[in-house]
């Protein structure tokens, strides 16, 4: 049991730790990549400068450039992407509340384009009187 609760207690410290470090690796991974970027952007600064000098070496710097570049942009999404930081594609789902004003039935159902509040809408199931849109409002999506 001792054991059980030293290594328990470890866990928590490590995970205390990683919470700390999480912060400083994300802004030096983004260094990094910024730093491959800056560097592929010289690359290619310079391969077309050597190119507009008249020089026949600018061929190995634009690729290389270049090649940076792509790999740099490649590695910024991942990192966005296992950051979250991508905008979640969930979408909200609405809802309009519709009374009716004689007997008091309420219902609930989708929302519908051109949907709007006092809107009347569709009979009443029981007393067949127009109904109103009385609400519109988003309903909480749980996140997958
Ligand atoms: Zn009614």
């Amino acid at each position: 049991m001792r054991a059980l609760e030293i290594l328990l207690e470890s866990d928590s410290d490590i995970k205390m730790a990683s919470q700390k470090m999480r912060m400083p690796l994300i802004s030096m991974t983004f260094l990094l990549i910024l730093g491959i970027v800056i560097v592929s952007i010289y690359f290619i600064y310079d391969g077309v400068a050597a190119y507009l000098g008249g020089s026949t070496n600018y061929t190995y710097q634009i690729m290389e450039g270049t090649l940076g570049f792509i790999t740099s942009t490649y590695m910024m999404t991942h990192f966005m992407k296992r950051l979250g930081i991508r905008h979640r594609p969930t979408s909200p789902n609405i809802v309009t509340v519709i009374e009716c004003r004689k007997c008091g039935f309420k219902q609930i159902r989708k929302f519908m384009k051109g949907d709007y509040i006092l809107k009347s809408v569709e009979n009443c199931q029981k007393c067949n009187e127009p109904m109103l849109i009385t609400g519109i409002y988003s309903e909480e999506v749980k996140a997958n």
